[in-house]
């Protein structure tokens, strides 16, 4: 690799060196590597090496960039997991029948129940997994609540079952997110994982500050299997994403469901920020920010990903008040659509609200909500209206009015991105150029 390195990037060993010189790391081709600081000696660095833990300098041209997570073939954390097909259909799938060969199916004479199919003596036993008050449990004194705590507990630990769970039998055209995920160097190892306050408050969990190998890091667990398993689509998008206006994440855990570990950014988000520090935010500043916000955006535009949850809750600044876009969890590729119940409606666009037609320029009208919010120092839109009323105006062609002491040119902005038909709104590469130029001016 031969552009700089720069502190906390996660790399890839791209040959073996097991002959270092002194103070030189030992690896192996397909190792994760760290960049702790750059050496005065250029092109080299100080790096901590994940499988043993030790910290050492290495040749940046011996590193790789980590390749992104392809969203195909499906990745599971539950490879394992069959769905609802039959007995013999289960012993079909797993011939030859080896000692310690497992999968797990819905059970279909018990509705809520699930069956684990183990193999023993050139046999397939089934066993029933009980489903009973939240917890899952095949002789009643073991209780689980999820199955993946079950398979993990069953694969060190034989208890009851013929043998210990040894070799998954994957479903067909589904990989191990485990695997994938390891081989592409995004899964990160629980033990060098230190969990430390909460710093806030997600749908699927909270969010806590940490360090991994002795850096500052944001952690998000997802202990509910179903809602970690939709969580690895989010973390297949982060993975292809790197622009200074994301948010990166560095990698995952799994452990307890799945841990997303991202970079910390240590001022929060940008609601909060505004509405504490109000009116002794300056001007060139409330630009800024909303010009980072649309280079963010303009980068996903041009790689056609449509966020879908644009809000000033959503955007993130760091120390040196750097405003970087999160939470990825609604964004799809523009091609696709799925549940809607969820939707943040003051910032969603009319077309995506009724017509469920999501966009880059569904993003625009929502980048306006955004504007507003940062000139009206983090006040919620459409103020002293319910959600009801507010859609209904909006119908009428009502649009808010503009905050109070706001540029006209930027409430101008504004009302372009609430234009009612998609195609007369600007896109984000046009309010980036509009912006940067409105900067320059200002600085004069
Ligand atoms: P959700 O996907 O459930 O909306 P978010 O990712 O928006 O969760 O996180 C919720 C809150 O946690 C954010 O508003 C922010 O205050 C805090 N937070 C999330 N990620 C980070 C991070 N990387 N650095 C600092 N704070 C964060
Ligand atoms: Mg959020």
């Amino acid at each position: 690799m031969s552009k700089n390195l720069l502190p906390g990037m996660q790399c890839i060993a791209r040959f073996d060196h097991t002959k270092p010189k002194p103070q030189e790391l030992t690896f192996r081709k397909g190792d994760l590597i760290t960049i702790v600081s750059a050496c005065e000696n250029k092109g080299w660095y100080q790096a901590h090496h994940h499988a043993s833990g030790d910290v050492g300098i290495i040749s940046g041209s011996a590193l790789r960039e980590r390749p992104p997570i392809k969203a195909k073939p499906q990745l599971s954390l539950m490879p394992w997991f069959h769905g609802a097909i039959t007995g013999p259909q289960a012993v079909q799938e797993l011939q030859p029948p080896k000692d310690g060969l497992f999968l797990v199916r819905e059970s279909i004479r018990y509705p809520g129940d699930y069956v684990l199919c183990v193999c023993y003596g050139g046999e397939v036993i089934h066993y029933r997994i009980e489903y009973q008050d939240g917890t899952l449990s095949v002789d009643c004194s073991k209780k689980f609540s999820n199955l993946i705590d079950m398979i993990e507990y069953y694969s060190t630990c034989q208890g009851v079952l013929c043998s210990k769970l040894l070799n998954p039998k994957h479903k067909q055209g589904i990989k191990s997110a485990e695997e994938v995920l390891s081989k592409a160097g995004w899964l990160l190892s629980f033990q060098h994982l230190t969990l430390g306050k909460k710093i806030g408050e997600g749908e699927f969990g909270d969010v806590m500050q940490g360090e991994y190998l002795g850096c500052p890091v944001a952690i998000k667990n997802i202990k509910c299997d179903a809602t970690a398993q939709n969580f690895l689509a989010e973390t297949a998008t982060m993975t292809k994403l790197q622009h200074k206006n994301l948010v990166t994440l560095k990698g995952v855990v799994l452990h307890n469901g799945l841990y997303l570990v991202m970079e910390l950014l240590a001022k929060g988000n940008l609601v909060n920020y505004l509405r504490s520090r109000g009116r002794s935010i300056v001007p060139p500043q409330q630009l800024r920010f909303s010009l980072d916000v649309a280079e963010g955006m303009a980068y996903l535009e041009e790689k056609r990903l449509v966020h879908r949850d644009l809000a000033a809750r959503n955007i993130l600044l760091s120390e040196n008040d750097d405003a970087k876009i999160s939470d990825f969890g609604l964004s799809k590729s523009q091609l696709q659509l799925e549940d809607l119940s969820r939707l943040p409606i003051k910032w969603t666009a009319p077309e995506a609200l009724h017509d469920k037609k999501f966009s880059s320029l569904s993003d625009v009208w929502s980048f306006g909500v955004l504007l507003w919010e940062v000139y009206s120092y983090g006040r919620s839109p459409y103020p002293k209206m319910s959600i009801k009323k507010a859609v209904e105006a909006l119908k009428q062609g009502y649009r808010m009015e503009s905050p109070e002491n706001c540029p006209p040119v930027m409430y101008s902005l504004m009302r372009d991105c609430w234009m009612e038909e998609p195609e007369k709104r600007p896109t984000f590469k046009k309010i980036k150029e509009k912006l940067e130029k409105m900067l320059r001016e200002s600085e004069f």
